[in-house]
């Protein structure tokens, strides 16, 4: 188990603050207010000492890549955090997520969104469809043809699974910018979808940008930026 000294303590606050200031910073240059974007820190880095920095840094959203390591840490954190789910979803894990998050952003097939309504709450659940914009193999989630498809699915389910919007993962490149259009991209694609789809579902949710290029995506429309290395290591 990583040990969080007093030092760590305040180089994750420090560094916390700096992604805010270049939170506001993005969203200042792109004419939107900094409220716009929220800050999830990806708690895959963190056994409970680290999250508990985290909280005494400010920090009120947490999303997890693990179902066995959600479980755990939401069990010693059950007040201090909103809890998403960002990893690969696995059909025969979505019980154990359906109604333990506020939101699941890696929704990547018909199968999930059935299963999930399934397993769904009463009052149903909210979830994000991840899109594999850059088309690489070895990234989770849906072609850009395919993402209608999904959507028909969760409007089937009766308000059980409700669509919030899209996320994705950008390649990882040297330069930011060199994956702008991904997030240029998935922003389009959203913005073609959103009035047909507004009787069934509010498509205003853009889950995009990570430690290395969440300035561009929060440039390109992102609601929510996922951050883990960025608090951590060393400055680069
Ligand atoms: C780990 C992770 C992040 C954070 O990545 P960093 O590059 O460490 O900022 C964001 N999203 C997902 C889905 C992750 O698994």
């Amino acid at each position: 188990m990583m040990s969080v000294s007093l030092q760590t303590k305040g180089l994750i606050r420090e560094r916390v603050e700096g992604v805010r200031e270049r939170i506001a910073e993005a969203a200042g240059e792109s004419g939107r207010r900094p409220e716009e974007v929220r800050f999830l820190v990806a708690s895959k880095y963190y056994e409970p000492e680290g999250i508990s920095a985290l909280a005494e840094a400010g920090i009120e959203l947490l999303g997890e890549n693990k179902t066995e390591d959600l479980l755990r840490k939401q069990e010693l954190f059950p007040e201090a955090f909103e809890w998403h789910f960002i990893g690969h979803l696995q059909r025969r894990k979505a019980k154990e997520v359906a109604g333990r998050v506020a939101l699941v952003h890696s929704v990547d097939s018909t199968k999930l969104v059935e299963e999930l309504a399934k397993r769904a709450p009463g009052d149903g659940m909210e979830v994000l469809v991840q899109v594999n914009v850059s088309g690489e193999e070895s990234k989770y989630g849906v072609g850009e043809e395919e993402v209608e498809a999904v959507l028909e699915a969760a409007a089937g389910t009766g308000g059980k699974v409700r669509i919030r919007g899209f996320s994705t993962l950008a390649p990882l490149v040297a330069d930011p910018e060199d994956v702008r259009y991904v997030f240029a991209k998935l922003r389009a694609t959203r913005d073609r979808l959103r009035a047909g789809w507004a009787p069934h579902f509010d498509l205003s949710e853009l889950s995009m940008g990570m430690s290395n290029d969440y300035a561009v995506a929060v440039k390109e429309g992102a609601t929510i930026v996922r951050i883990g290395r960025a608090l951590i290591e060393e400055a680069r």
